[in-house]
């Protein structure tokens, strides 16, 4: 990325996106800024998540319908817990997997190791 500048449309979308309590889709986010009164592209919106997917301050995610939705995300690694109903997330750690994960990659030789951990279910909310 080679501007990098924060325009107030950016800090929109990042603040709508902090009011949220799980994954969103685009649109949805878009109707939440309209509802504040901010007049704002539903493009100008888009390229601002994936902006900030790219940068490590949200996560994205293609639920069961396949569109993508965007969450506020900390920069530290981390997994999801997701609720397949609602969409709430938790995020967590986990100690024992990244060690098993490391010891079964120097094994085999690898290195720069990546991984995402999603897991899904139904909070109890939903239930
Ligand atoms: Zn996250
Ligand atoms: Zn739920
Ligand atoms: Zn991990």
């Amino acid at each position: 990325m080679s501007q990098r500048r924060t325009t107030w449309q950016k800090q929109a979308v990042q603040a709508a996106l902090e009011a949220q309590d799980g994954f969103i889709s685009a649109q949805e986010l878009h109707l939440a800024i309209l509802g504040t009164g901010k007049k704002l592209g539903l493009t100008t919106v888009y390229r601002a998540l994936t902006d900030m997917v790219e940068q490590g301050q949200a996560d994205s995610l293609a639920i069961t319908d396949g569109e993508m939705r965007f969450r506020i995300c900390t920069p530290e690694h981390h997994h999801h817990l997701i609720c397949r109903s609602c969409s709430k997330t938790v995020e967590f750690d986990l100690p024992g997997f990244e060690a098993l994960a490391s010891s079964v990659a120097k094994e085999n030789g690898f290195s720069e190791l990546s991984h995402e951990i999603e897991l899904f279910g139904i909070c109890s909310d939903c239930r």
